[in-house]
């Protein structure tokens, strides 16, 4: 053997020895600290499950304490839930009773002010004397009447309807005017005389109705025309104002009186009369006039005759 070679060799081992020295001594280094990281990361999620442990256990609590709160509020707002209903359904209550006693009050009222004695004179037969003045007379505005310098009224609950019929045929382009409305018992007497003069007594009964019947007198009739027309009754059958009456008179309460061929009277296409909306409306669809009713229909609609 060479002593070189064998040189060579102690050195090769020593350095082995250290080599394999190094790696012990690093991985026995390495193990310490990961042990000691071990036990450091054991220690710390030890902690951390303890302070985890005990938030919950408070939270727990909380939730607890906030179901218990959140029951109670049900329990109360249920409670006043029920209160409510209950406070509602005597509101209801209450309302109803209010309701109808002021619907009777109401209906009292409408009886205590209505002119009864205007309305029994809405009937098949009726009869007027001297006695019967309507319970209002209102001056018609001048400009609607066919000689502005004699004073036309007619009854005072009546002349907005009236007055509504005439702007609206003027708006559509017929010059409608009043030329006559309430005449006293006396005027119609009068008028009958000078009827009876002209035409004998036989016919003027036909012509103008005897005072006592006499729609004037109710003071809710008018006998319409136009600018053009004036008195010229006879063309007014002829004319557009006539058609227009026909189509809308109803829509504000008005009736014509004696239509052609009715058994009652002489037709009167100028003679409108205010037998209020409803009635109107109800003889307008069933193509009827006035004394085609029963007067029990009549009564039934005297107690709205002038509600809008
Ligand atoms: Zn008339």
């Amino acid at each position: 053997m060479e002593p070189d070679t064998t040189r060579k060799d102690t050195i090769f081992i020593i350095l082995l020895t250290f080599f394999i020295a190094c790696i012990v001594g690093f991985s026995g280094y390495a193990y310490w600290v990961l042990l000691d990281t071990k036990a450091k990361l054991e220690s710390e999620l030890a902690h951390t499950k303890e302070e985890y442990a005990s938030r919950s256990a408070f939270l727990l609590e909380n939730i607890d304490v906030l179901q218990r709160l959140l029951a109670t509020t049900t329990s109360k707002r249920d409670d006043l839930e029920k209160t409510l209903r209950e406070e509602q359904v005597l509101i209801s209550a209450m309302q109803l009773q209010v309701e109808s006693a002021l619907g009777t009050v109401g209906t009292l009222e409408k009886l205590s002010t209505t002119d009864t004695e205007l309305l029994k004179k809405y009937s098949r037969v009726y009869f007027l004397n001297e006695n019967f003045t309507p319970k209002t007379l209102e001056v018609v505005p001048s400009q609607y009447v066919f000689q502005p310098e004699k004073e036309k009224k007619v009854y005072g609950e009546m002349l907005p309807f009236l007055f509504e019929l005439l702007n609206d045929a003027v708006g559509d382009g017929i010059d409608l005017r009043v030329l006559s409305a309430y005449r006293s018992f006396g005027e119609q007497s009068t008028l009958k005389s000078v009827y009876s003069v002209l035409y004998g007594a036989g016919t003027s009964n036909r012509f103008s109705a005897d005072q006592g019947y006499s729609e004037h007198q109710l003071g809710t009739a008018v006998d319409l025309t136009t600018k053009q027309l004036g008195a010229r009754y006879t063309a007014f059958e002829k004319d557009d104002a006539y058609r227009w009456l026909m189509e809308h008179a109803y829509e504000y309460g008005f009736v014509l009186s004696y239509p052609k061929e009715n058994t009652y009277y002489v037709f009167e296409p100028w003679h409108f009369r205010f037998v209020g909306k409803s009635l109107a409306l109800r003889l307008h669809i069933e193509n009827k006039y006035f004394y085609d009713l029963e007067q029990r229909t009549i009564d039934q609609y005297l107690i709205s005759i002038f509600d809008r």
